[in-house]
């Protein structure tokens, strides 16, 4: 830890609201620096002492993980480290590292680095997709090994006392981004991301302050730095003066005081101020944020991220364990209306993608490759199969409707809905749920009329719209300046969706995160949208907004 330094300043691209005074504590994401060094005769022993050491505390990392998973109910995170465990203890790695400091005279993290390397590069070769999938095991257990030879703290999160605890990093993944909520850390500042990278919205959804697209945020600030991050303007501080502090302290009491208030449009109904409905849904990823999904009256689900089900495993979960999940949602919610979005892997999501789906990422730009809907009806993946059945034979226990990510051709559409139809038969159902498009390919917008054909409902995902639209990356700093629904090229897209949905007599929502933009509320629900679904801390705010306004609708 540093003493206390100078007081420094920096923006954010993105921010997630809330202020924070804190404590710094700096990762690096997974990412080891791994030198490459020769050394000499007199130290190879103590070298290979080292790994040895290094193996050892590894595999009790292990050991202390396990004992948290021993209590869950599902079996499967356990049998995977298991698995990693033993792979870690094969005598063949440790025979191979060992020769390669011994027989070479390189230190032991590049010997690691280069035996690891190796065994990765053997699963590349495997035409099964499943045990090409294993390549990430064998990297894991790398990264254990390599964490405790480089002495990188091993990611550690170290809360002191009360302090809350704000880690800053180069950058963080949508399910980097869980596991830190997970662990209890308050705040998180990152230097990359745009504002509708997937991880910023998630940090939104569960309600963690965070700044993304904070640049050079870790060479301004060092370890251990006191810091506030300002969620609400998107600024953080690194050692504020008492004086600073104070004003902040006042601040986020204001912050507080705000959201108490607006707890008083808990529960009400969504209306304007003439009587006009509006419903107001939540966005979701997780089951855990259900009950405050409730307890805030949200109208339904709009939608449910279902690849972030992949955030707890390692393992693409079986029909069975999405069924539980989903069935669950379903029963939580009670009755109200439940919109989930089929797997949208790819993308921003590269690792999810590589390591559930067998498939590496070659293209040069995932965003417009082998993401969403057409990842889904690749050939030969089961992704889709097991989760159409899963979804299916939830559907009985309340109102469930399913939303196809990135579509851009009708034939996606007409191929997802005859594969729903034979899931169905399959299972002996005749009531098949509502199938619904998400409108967020410029291309989508200009075939709406033959796509409302063949939709049950329309979603907009307006953070995929803004960004293929206007080409400017949604998790790219550097673009943010372009990145901006104030464009006239998104407002008459947006009508034309709704006339589209209208004219065939379906239903229209918008679940980007401009449906929680107070600035477009009185637009949007004059445009004619049924149903805004936005993340949880926006519900209270727009519901608030929307009594507010009156109702003048364009046609
Ligand atoms: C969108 O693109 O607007 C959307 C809601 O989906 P996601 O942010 O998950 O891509
Ligand atoms: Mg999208």
């Amino acid at each position: 830890m540093t003493s206390p330094g100078k007081m420094l300043k920096g923006k954010a691209a993105a921010c997630s609201p809330g202020i924070v005074i804190g404590r710094v504590q700096k990762v690096n994401g997974g990412e080891f620096p791994i030198p490459e060094i020769r050394i000499g005769a007199e130290r190879i022993s103590a070298e290979i002492a080292r790994f040895e050491q290094a193996l050892t505390d590894a595999v009790s990392d292990f050991d202390h993980e396990r004992r948290h998973l021993m209590d869950l109910e599902s079996q499967e995170p356990l049998h995977i480290l298991d698995a990693q465990r033993l792979m870690l203890l094969d005598a063949e790695l440790s025979r191979k590292v060992i020769h390669c400091i011994r027989d070479e005279g390189i230190n032991a993290e590049w010997a690691v680095h280069r035996q690891i390397q190796d065994i990765a590069n053997v699963f590349d070769g495997i035409n099964d997709a499943y045990l090409r999938a294993r390549k990430s095991d064998i990297q894991h257990i790398g990264q254990r090994i390599l964490s405790h030879l480089s002495g990188a703290g091993h990611e550690a999160l170290q809360a002191s006392g009360d302090e809350p605890l704000v880690v800053a990093g180069t950058d963080f993944t949508p399910i980097g981004v869980l596991r830190l909520w997970r662990q209890g850390v308050a705040a998180f500042i990152a230097e990359k991301g745009g504002p509708s990278a997937h991880s910023i919205i998630i940090a939104r959804g569960i309600g963690i302050t965070a700044l993304m697209g904070a640049e050079d945020a870790l060479q301004l600030i060092n370890d251990g730095d006191r810091i506030v991050i300002d969620g609400e303007q998107g600024v953080w501080l690194s050692n504020p003066t008492p004086d600073v502090e104070n004003e902040y302290r006042v601040l986020a009491r204001g912050v507080e005081n705000v959201e108490r208030d607006l707890q008083a449009f808990a529960g009400q109904a969504s209306r304007s101020r003439d009587g006009h409905a509006l419903r107001l849904m939540a966005n979701l990823e997780l089951e855990e944020e259900l009950p405050q999904a409730l307890e805030l009256g949200t109208e339904g689900v709009g939608l449910y991220r279902t690849e972030f089900l992949l955030s707890t495993s390692d393992q693409m979960p079986d029909e069975e364990a999405q069924y539980q999940h989903y069935a669950k949602v379903m029963r939580t919610m009670r009755g109200l209306p439940v919109t989930f979005r089929l797997m949208d892997i790819g993308g921003e999501k590269p690792l999810l993608f590589e390591q559930f789906t067998g498939h590496r990422v070659i293209a040069a730009n995932p965003a417009l490759g082998l993401r969403g809907v057409r990842l889904l009806l690749h050939a030969g993946s089961t992704l889709l199969h097991d989760q159409l059945r899963a979804l299916l034979r939830a559907s009985n226990k309340g109102d469930l409707q399913i939303l196809v990510p990135m579509v851009s051709q009708v034939e996606e559409m007409q191929e997802v809905r005859r594969l729903l139809v034979e899931a169905a038969a399959e299972l002996g159902i005749e009531k098949i749920p509502p199938l619904g498009t998400m409108i967020e390919v410029p291309a989508a917008v200009i075939i709406a009329d033959a796509l409302a054909e063949i939709s049950d409902f329309f979603s907009v995902g307006t953070n995929d719209l803004i960004q293929y639209t206007l080409a400017a990356d949604r998790a790219d700093e550097e673009v943010t300046y372009l990145y901006s629904a104030a464009h006239p090229a998104l407002e008459p897209m947006l009508r034309m969706s709704v006339q589209a949905a209208h004219k065939a007599g379906i239903p229209i929502a918008m679940c980007g995160e401009l449906a929680a933009d107070l600035k477009w509320t009185e637009r949007l629900m004059n445009m004619g949208f049924d149903s805004l679904s936005m993340s949880l801390h926006h519900i209270l705010p727009t519901r608030k907004h929307l009594a507010s306004l009156n109702y003048h609708p364009e046609s």
